[in-house]
């Protein structure tokens, strides 16, 4: 298996409260767009293939006038290098961080 660089994705699932707020305060959007970006491209991608490029992320990006340049960089550098690799790379880990109210946070 390829050793990958630790990805800012990666650890969101490891950071407390506060970590992640200044994780998303350092995005170049909210957590909402983000969270309805993925619900965009699971929608867009049940219907049609992915083409290997982030076309659905970038028409949510431009619908909702959000920083294309920006956002997907950021997509990239986390390994959301197409609208598909968005779904599998980030969206689950994303999920897994801020879906965890039940869950203890630990804090510093
Ligand atoms: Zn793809």
């Amino acid at each position: 298996m390829a050793i990958l660089r630790k990805r800012e994705i990666d650890n969101l699932a490891q950071m407390t409260t506060g970590e992640l707020e200044e994780f998303l305060d350092s995005l170049p959007t909210g957590q909402e767009d983000i969270e309805e970006l993925f619900f965009y491209l699971e929608a867009k991608l049940a219907r049609e293939e992915c083409n290997h490029s982030l076309r659905f992320s970038m028409q949510y990006m431009m619908e909702n006038r959000l920083n294309f340049p920006k956002l997907s960089s950021w997509l990239q550098r986390n390994g959301g290098f197409c609208d598909c690799k968005v779904l599998e790379q980030i969206a689950p880990e994303w999920r897994k961080a801020f879906d965890r109210d039940d869950e203890e946070v630990s804090e510093n």
